[in-house]
């Protein structure tokens, strides 16, 4: 479904990695164009989630939790007889 791709983001104290939620088709959830194929690199810190796509990875969770839910509930289990 998701997978993790780092970015790496110059800053004035140096490279640090942001990761970003990417979907099926390659696309951050954020929107964020990944301009290289940026591979984790350990040593290179700090390392930071992408607070926009980890809150679309939430939503995207609690709205499939719910489905899930409903479809486990199904219809007509409501007797008010
Ligand atoms: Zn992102």
């Amino acid at each position: 479904m998701y997978h993790m791709s780092p970015e790496h983001v110059a800053t004035e104290i140096g490279t640090r990695q942001l990761w970003h939620a990417v979907d099926c088709n390659g696309n951050t959830l954020c929107g964020q164009a990944l301009s290289e194929k940026a591979l984790h690199t350990p040593g290179v810190t700090p390392e930071d989630y992408c607070t926009t796509c980890m809150r679309a990875v939430g939503a995207a969770m609690a709205s499939h939790t719910r489905q899930t839910h409903v479809a486990s509930t199904g219809e007509g289990v409501l007797d008010d007889h």
